[in-house]
């Protein structure tokens, strides 16, 4: 009965590792996948969650019973004051619901249920580009998505303008999905101004904002500062969702750690959208697991614990800065030596890779074109999406040289 079914292509971002493991050549190096490696090229158990798991070992009082369906109470109320500050009136007015759900992608794909269900309108508006499993998430919960011109691949900067008409042409009441900070896949966010600007232009429209945080204190290193965005927007009273992960910035990857939050504007309105959230989850998978979300909650109750994580987000953070710093030395050097050549030959210079060091977070937008990646693959065994997109995380000191290298034949070549 299923002899007709078809093979389905590999996942585009998953399946970059897929062909990485299958290759035996030792100089490979997988920038496809956005998972945090140290120095070494190894990934990485903070600290501070292994300290977790001792104490929740030690302590005799933790079962495995189920959770509620929205998950664990002090789990969602950190999330909450995580993400909103801890000093947000949303908060203290208990005009928030909290639930705990499969990491980021589990977070969307509740909210995006939600909204069908219960939101007058179904169309959503993403970035392009944006985060591949995105469409696909809102589709499936059976919004329909429309792009809003986000990336300029001249300046490798933000279209601000281009985004600010696409937004001003939504329909009243269209939702749109916001990368909290740390836009992937092109590492570009707005500065503050220009977020202020979204915002007024967004509540004016009254379009409702459903922020993406999947990398909050990745980008700069500071919780707060990477929760800019969406505090601007929950400080103007107006309602707004936010999907939370902590995938990157505990390392939980595995242990599908993440919430959902829906902004209201009152707490009876919070209340009612709670008991129907929990509708759409008890069907889905009945209630979350409760191993990560024990974890997070030590870390996050505990202030000596908070500390060290917030100590060990800021070395990942800085270490990522760094690769973007080393590569980028690494590629202007080689364009100095070919520089003067090509402007006298071809009239143009190899590249001007200063948007490595200006685009922030996890990954960096490269530029290379398709043949330009298959050409690095085949030629130096450096693997990443097609689409130019390579992980800075997955970087370090004595691999630059060689992506340096790879990264030049392909331009030059
Ligand atoms: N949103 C964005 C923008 C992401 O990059 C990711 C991870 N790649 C996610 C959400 C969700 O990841 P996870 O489900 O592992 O938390």
């Amino acid at each position: 009965v299923f002899s007709h079914v078809v093979q389905a292509p590999e996942d585009p971002i998953l399946g970059v590792t897929v062909a990485y493991n299958k290759d035996p050549n030792p100089i490979k190096l997988n920038l496809g996948v956005g998972a945090y490696r140290t120095e070494e090229g190894k990934p990485l158990v903070l600290n501070v969650v292994r300290q977790a798991e001792q104490m929740l070992v030690n302590d005799q009082s933790q079962v495995k019973e189920y959770l509620p369906i929205i998950g664990l109470s002090d789990f969602n109320k950190s999330s909450a004051k995580l993400i909103f500050g801890a000093d947000s009136n949303a908060i203290q007015e208990n005009r928030v619901t909290t639930v705990q759900c499969l990491s980021g992608t589990g977070s969307l794909r509740v909210g995006a249920e939600f909204l069908a269900r219960h939101y007058h309108e179904h169309t959503i508006y993403i970035p392009q580009p944006t985060w591949g499993n995105h469409p696909k998430i809102f589709n499936l919960a059976g919004l329909s998505v429309k792009p809003y011109r986000y990336y300029n691949p001249q300046t490798r900067g933000l279209d601000f303008q281009g985004l600010l008409e696409d937004l001003g042409a939504a329909p009243s009441g269209a939702i749109v999905l916001l990368h909290a900070c740390a836009h992937n896949p092109t590492g570009v966010d707005p500065t503050l101004d220009q977020w202020e600007q979204i915002r007024q232009l967004m509540r004016s429209k009254g379009l409702l904002p459903f922020f993406d945080s999947a990398y909050q204190g990745f980008a700069s290193g500071s919780l707060d500062a990477d929760a800019q965005s969406v505090r601007m927007f929950v400080a103007d009273g107006g309602e707004c969702l936010a999907a939370q992960s902590y995938a990157k910035n505990m390392g939980l990857y595995g242990e599908r750690v993440g919430a959902l939050s829906i902004v209201c504007k009152t707490a009876d309105v919070a209340s009612r959208v709670e008991s129907q959230l929990k509708m759409v989850i008890r069907p889905m998978y009945s209630n979350p697991p409760i191993h990560g979300a024990s974890l997070v909650a030590v870390i996050l109750k505990d202030r000596d614990l908070y500390n060290e994580w917030t100590v060990e987000l800021k070395a990942m953070a800085d270490r990522i800065i760094s690769m973007r710093k080393q590569l980028f030395d690494a590629l202007q050097a080689k364009g100095m030596a070919y520089k003067l050549l090509f402007i006298l030959v071809i009239h143009c210079t190899p590249g001007d890779w200063s948007h490595i060091i200006k685009q922030i977070g996890m990954f960096t937008f490269t530029g290379l074109n398709t043949e330009q990646v298959a050409f690095m693959t085949r030629e130096y065994h450096i693997y990443m999406t097609s689409d130019g997109r390579i992980s800075m995380a997955g970087l370090n000191s004595r691999k630059v040289p060689h992506l340096a290298d790879a990264i030049h034949a392909a331009v030059t070549s």
